[in-house]
C-alpha cells in the first residue's frame, strides 16, 4: 500500500512588493461632469453627489446651520455658474435636491 503522504511544501511563493500598479488617476477631474449644484468644474464626488469644491464646503457649512438660511425671492432662485452665491437658501435646495446628506460623505476625505 503505497501513501503519497508527500508532505505537502510550502510553495515558495516569495511575497515580494512587486504589486500591479493602481490605475493611475489620470485628470479624472477633466472628465468629471459638472458640479450639479451650480453647474461649474466638478471636483468630485462629495456628500453623496458630484460637486465643486466650492458647493462641497457650501453644503459643509449648511449642515452645521441646518441649512437656515432665508431666500429673498420664491425659493426659486437661478442658481448657476456664476450665480451659485446668490442665494444659499436654494442653494442648499439643490443640494437637498440631488441627494446630498452628510451621510453621503464616505468619499470625503476631511
Ligand atoms: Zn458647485
Ligand atoms: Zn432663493
Amino acid at each position: 500500500m503505497e501513501t503519497s503522504d508527500v508532505p505537502v511544501g510550502v510553495a515558495d511563493v516569495s511575497i515580494t512588493d512587486s504589486k500591479p500598479n493602481p490605475p493611475a488617476p489620470t485628470n479624472t477631474a477633466s472628465m468629471l461632469p459638472p458640479c450639479r449644484v451650480c453647474g461649474e468644474k466638478a471636483s468630485g464626488f462629495h456628500y453623496g453627489a458630484n460637486t465643486c469644491e466650492a458647493c462641497k464646503g457650501f453644503f459643509r457649512r449648511s449642515l452645521k446651520k441646518k441649512g437656515e438660511y432665508k431666500c429673498v425671492n420664491n425659493k426659486d432662485c437661478n442658481i448657476g455658474p456664476g450665480k451659485r452665491n446668490g442665494c444659499p437658501k436654494c442653494r442648499y435646495k439643490i443640494c437637498l435636491d440631488i441627494g446630498m446628506s452628510k451621510e453621503g460623505k464616505y468619499n470625503d476625505s476631511i
